[in-house]
Order: C-alpha cells, then structure tokens, then sequence
C-alpha cells in the first residue's frame, strides 16, 4: 500500500480471482468457465473489417445488442442493462442501491465479491447463515430492510432456490431491491427473468461467461424494471460510458441467436456434471446438489487443501476456499467428459497415497 491510497481502502479485503496460471498447461476447473468454445456465430462476427473499426469508439447504449437480448427474453428494451461482466452489475447495485441508509444482505456462504463491494462501498453488510445442510431458508431474508443480493443456484454450492421461493422473498421486501444473480441459471435454475414486470424491486442479472462461454470477453446484463434500469444507467454514464468494446458486443449478439448451440451445450455440462457425481459418489464424497456448471464436493476425513494442492501438482486446477466453514470442499468446474475422466483418474491416484 503506498503513502497515497486513501485510508477508506486501507483495511479493504479486494477479491481474490481463481488463479490463472502462465507456468504449465493444466486441466482447468477451477474458475466455472466453459470447456465448449463460444457459438460459431461470434467467431465469425469478430472479423477483419471489425478489427479495424476499433479505432472507434463503440455506442454506448449497446442498443444492437440490448435489442438482441430484450427479443430474447421478451422484455422491453428498456429493460435491458449491459455491463462489463456480471461483476459490473453487482458493483453498481451495491453502489446505487446501498449506502448510508441502505444495508445489504446475503448468503455468508456465497459468490465472494459481494463481501468485497459491501467493503468498498462501506455498506453494512448482514450475512445470513446457510441451513446445516447448505441451503439457503428464503424466510431468512423476509422484511430486513435491506438490499438483498442472492446468487441463484448459489456459488459456491450450486444449490437452487426454486422461482416460488424467490416470489416469496419480492412478496416480503416490497420497499427494497432484490437482485438475484443467475450467473449458473442455466444449468437446472429456474430464471426469475419472467417476474420483473410484476415486481419493480427485482434485478435479474446474468452473463455471458458460463453458458455461453464469453467469459474473456467480459459481458453481463441485467433485466429489471426500467427505472431500475435507469438508474444503473446514470452510474455507468458516471463513470465509463463506453464499458461495452465493439467485439464484445458483436460476440454477445451473435451467441444471443444462436438458442441451439447453447441449449445444446448446456445438455452436454449437465450430463458430464451427472456423471462426475455418479463417479465421486462411488468413491464416497459426498456431493451438493448442483444445479450449476460446477459441483461442491468433500469426502469425511480427508483435507479440502491438501486434495487441492495434490490436483494441482498432477495438473488439475480446482478452486479450494479458506474459510472453515467449508475448509473440506472443492469447488470443481465441470469440463468436457475427457477432463473429467482424467480428474476422476487423479482422485483415484491421490486416494490411493492418502
Ligand atoms: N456471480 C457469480 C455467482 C459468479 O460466480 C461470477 C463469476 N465469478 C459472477 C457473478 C461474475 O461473472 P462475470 O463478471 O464474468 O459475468
């Protein structure tokens, strides 16, 4: 920390991304992306001539791709955000919509960031514990008089409130906003997209990292009512307009299309994420039930970090979290099968030294 940085970020605990090795080529599980590469359509978007239109500022407002995405759920236009990853949205929900008089709440088992924007934006934060079992009781959040900000499914345990359930906490939080981050819907959640016309307080947001397998080219976008929409809007325009690059925009637009190819390779994920469970059942680890593009598993007597670091030594990367509470678990991507074969193979080898 130098002598200049303002002490309001002296103490701040910044978010640690999963690791993105240069050292050697490792199967990589451990940052939820997707094994598939993005639909045939981007690659042919972002051509030569695109390139060169670089020099370019690109439109602010995205209105080809926000036009894409309204048509693809049938919202309005104005309905439609679109944000430099799904991590933009966050921020500025909790930027816009906390503050002073305004607290947050969410799960204390959750997406990690959210910790780090109650920080920044010196927001008081209440951490609602999980149930025993890792599951979220939605009657938690009923009437707290707080932002709420829930991943669903949850990350890191995948697991997935159902639309009722989220129906239950708009019902019971009228005055304050409730964002639900569908980052992992896609993969057996059920979307809450088709509630923001009856409820002005819920921002629904996704991205094009996981199921869509854009995670490089850093697209979110939220669906809300479109005050709420506006409202994200000034913040963007308050800070950086043009948050969107062109090739990301052509990129989200041509995978917004192409409805066979993701849905097909959502199919693939969940079948390959079927089987991984099947296999690591046999080995006795117990498994949370994921509805996501990964799997939070643990097996009794044997340490989260130590399997951590025997994968990654034999060239798997997963994701492993410090906190003691769930110090056993790994939070494991689901790759293609082959890679999974191949993770399965090393759990066997690592069991048999253990
Ligand atoms: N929400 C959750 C729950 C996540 O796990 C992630 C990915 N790390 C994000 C949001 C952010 O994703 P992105 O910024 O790539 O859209």
């Amino acid at each position: 920390m130098s002598r200049f940085l303002d002490s309001r970020f002296a103490a701040l605990d910044a978010y640690t991304p999963g690791e993105q090795p240069l050292d050697k080529k490792y199967i990589k599980l451990n940052t939820n992306e997707s094994p598939y590469p993005p639909a045939p359509g981007v690659i042919e978007a972002i051509n030569s001539d695109e390139v060169a239109d670089l020099r370019l500022y690109s439109d602010p407002a995205t209105r080809a791709l926000t036009a894409a995405i309204a048509e693809h759920f049938g919202v309005e236009r104005d309905m439609v955000y679109t944000g430099n990853g799904s991590d933009d949205i966050l921020n500025f929900t909790f930027m816009a919509f906390c503050g002073a008089n305004k607290g947050a709440a969410f799960p204390e088992i959750s997406y990690g960031f959210y910790e780090v924007y109650g920080q920044l934006y010196n927001i008081d934060c209440k951490k609602v514990p999980l149930k025993a079992d890792f599951t979220i009781d939605p009657a938690d959040y009923y009437g707290l008089g707080r932002t709420i900000v829930m991943a669903n499914p949850n990350a890191p345990t995948g697991i997935a409130l159902t639309k009722e359930q989220i129906v239950g906490i708009l019902e019971n939080n009228p005055d304050d906003v409730v964002l639900i981050d569908e980052a992992y819907v896609d993969f057996g959640g059920e979307s809450c997209v088709s509630l923001v016309k009856d409820y002005k307080n819920l921002i629904v947001a996704q991205t094009f990292s996981k199921s869509r397998s854009l995670a490089g080219a850093r697209l979110g976008f939220a669906i809300a009512d479109a005050e709420l929409i506006a409202d994200l809007n000034k913040i963007k325009y308050s800070t950086n307009p043009y948050c969107i690059n062109r090739l990301t925009s052509l990129a989200g637009i041509a995978s917004i299309r192409d409805t066979e190819y993701f849905e097909a390779n959502c199919k693939k994920i969940i079948a390959t994420r079927d089987y991984t469970v099947t296999e690591l059942d046999k080995r006795g680890f117990e498994t949370l039930p994921s509805s996501a593009n990964f799997i939070f598993t643990r097996k009794a007597g044997v340490s989260g970090t130590l399997l951590y670091e025997q994968l990654k030594a034999k060239g798997i990367l997963v994701r492993h979290f410090k906190k003691e509470a769930i110090e056993p678990f790994l939070r494991v991507t689901i790759g293609t099968p082959e890679e999974m074969q191949a993770f399965i193979s090393v759990i066997d080898e690592i069991l048999k030294e253990v």
